[in-house]
């Protein structure tokens, strides 16, 4: 008996090279994971729905497969429950599994060899380029763990955009270039949206009151389900986005919600598609037309999931269980309402999370400039942010979201991965998007009537955490600029502040 995930469905893996008439497939819809926290309709309906089209894809490979819906009276709801029962009315001799890159999984798949009478063992999924401990080696001795040199270390051992042992091009990382406000002269390709009919798990989900939130649209599902929507995509991505991908890779515009993104994230992390695979499509096509396509945006797009996915997978390990309790400034807010509706007048949270409830995806400086910003200068508990984070994203996965939210954009790691907080005041966002020109509040105003609430709970941010952040070179210049500034100035800002802090709902 071999046992899938639900973020496992790779049919390229050795499992499934060969079918065998002694290996039965074991996949299950079960409560237990509609309800670790409250998710997206969207994200639900996505996972059970490329479940699904897995189990059916392998039974047409040969392979044999037991598929417990969600809604089989017999389901126990738990892995080890419906393991059990199968294990006392069938004869299996032995249980595999494909270990889990969920820390909660881990503990729940290593009990079972206590609660099954058959030998279990794990088996790895083929999928990461480290190995789950890797980054922790790599890093063994140090106080903080820097992207940059484990990406470079990346580079040379895949040997990817090198030439002999320089980066291609001279420089490793061409950051600089990917910073770029949206300012419509290349026009936003027509994206592929798939238009999956999910109708019968949305009305199991309702049947059995499953809890979620967001919006969907039952017929018409636009995320890919199968690996060869997942190859279409892929596709689609190489051939019109990523020839902007870099450049745009940070702008931000009520336009449009994907700009130049491969809206990859929900494949890789099902397993559908390979990182090296996703690496290698996309350096295929520089290598076919590299007078079109300039090195900042290829290398800008390996960075993200060469660099960035492998290491934040290398953080969770390194990190777990102790990250998913940190909480370095001691945050102790409510997340506001607003996050759940989208409700506010700060046009920019707005936009971040209506689209978010509506297509279960923002982009990277949408989720750490926008919402997780704003989440860091109000003070929210970390656990709520991640809760948010694990529920609303198509692609949130505890492995990626946990690092991502609670180290990187939260700070609660008090500075391993990050070497300062990831905030900012109006200014910022003002310059990398449109969001600012019709908006209620005024970007440039501190205090006062309508004055954007990000400037004053920045500098409010600086003075209560001063004591923590006070010594860190990197935001030196920051405590010189609030010091230098006038005492009166001082005071209203730090009121402004005061009084936004006191019931962020209304903002
Ligand atoms: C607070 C916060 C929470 C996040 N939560 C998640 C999450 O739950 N799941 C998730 O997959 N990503 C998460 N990310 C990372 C990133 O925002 C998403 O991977 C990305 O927005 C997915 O959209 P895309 O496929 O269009 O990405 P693109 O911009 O097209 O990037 C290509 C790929 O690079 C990878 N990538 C880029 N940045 C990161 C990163 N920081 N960490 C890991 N992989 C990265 C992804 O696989 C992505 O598909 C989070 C980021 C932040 C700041
Ligand atoms: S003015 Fe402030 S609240 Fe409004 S969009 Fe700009 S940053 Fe956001």
């Amino acid at each position: 008996m071999r046992l899938i995930l639900g973020d496992q469905l790779d049919e390229l893996h050795e499992w499934f090279k060969t079918p065998d008439k002694n290996v039965t497939y074991l996949m299950m819809e079960i409560r237990q994971e509609t309800d670790y926290v409250k998710h997206h309709i969207q994200k639900v309906a996505a996972f059970f729905t490329a479940m699904r089209a897995f189990s059916a894809r392998l039974g047409e490979l040969g392979h044999k497969v037991i598929y417990i819906h969600l809604d089989d009276r017999q389901n126990l709801h738990t892995i080890a429950a419906n393991l059990q029962k199968l294990l006392a009315t069938k004869k299996f001799a032995r249980v595999e599994y494909l270990l889990p890159d969920e820390y909660r999984l881990d503990v729940q798949l290593k009990d079972l060899d206590e609660k099954l009478q058959v030998p279990v063992a794990a088996v790895d999924t083929e999928h990461f380029m480290t190995e789950r401990q890797e980054l922790k080696d790599f890093f063994s001795g140090k106080k903080r763990y820097l992207m940059e040199s484990f990406y470079r270390s990346m580079r040379k051992r895949y040997d990817i955009l090198m030439e002999k042992d320089k980066p291609f091009g001279g420089q490793w990382n061409y950051d600089q270039k990917n910073r770029q406000a949206y300012d419509g002269r290349v026009p936003i390709p027509k994206p592929l949206f798939f238009e999956n009919d999910v109708t019968p798990i949305c009305q199991t989900l309702q049947k059995l009151k499953v809890q979620t939130f967001g919006e969907i649209d039952p017929a018409n599902l636009i995320w890919p389900t199968t690996r060869a929507q997942s190859l279409a995509l892929l596709k689609s991505f190489v051939d019109d986005f990523l020839p902007a991908f870099g450049t745009y890779q940070d702008a931000m515009t009520l336009e449009n919600w994907y700009l130049f993104h491969s809206r990859l994230s929900f494949a890789m992390n099902t397993k559908m598609l390979r990182p090296l695979e996703v690496i290698q499509a996309a350096l295929k096509a520089w290598e076919q037309k590299k007078s079109k396509l300039k090195i900042q945006q290829i290398e800008g797009f390996v960075r993200q999931i060469l660099g960035w996915r492998e290491y934040m997978r290398g953080i969770y390990w390194a990190l777990m269980p102790d990250l998913a309790a940190m909480n370095y400034f001691d945050h102790q807010a409510a997340l506001p309402d607003f996050y759940w509706t989208g409700e506010t007048r700060m046009n920019c949270l707005h936009a971040a999370v209506g689209q978010s409830l509506k297509h279960a995806y923002a982009h990277h400086i949408q989720r750490l400039m926008i919402t997780g910003n704003f989440a860091l200068l109000a003070g929210v508990h970390p656990d709520a942010v991640d809760e948010w984070y694990l529920g609303i994203y198509i692609d949130a996965i505890q492995w990626v979201e946990l690092p991502n939210t609670r180290a990187m954009s939260q700070y609660a790691d008090g500075g391993r991965i990050a070497t300062k907080p990831y905030i900012s005041s109006a200014k910022y966002i003002h310059s990398m998007s449109d969001y600012c020109k019709t908006c209620a509040y005024h970007w440039n105003k501190r205090h006062g009537d309508m004055a954007c609430p990000f400037n004053s709970l920045y500098w409010d941010f600086f003075t209560r955490h001063r004591k923590r952040l006070g010594k860190n070179a990197r935001v030196g210049m920051m405590y010189r600029v609030w010091d230098r500034m006038d005492s009166g100035e001082k005071k209203q800002v730090l009121n402004q502040a005061a009084d936004y802090l006191r019931d962020l709902n209304r903002l």
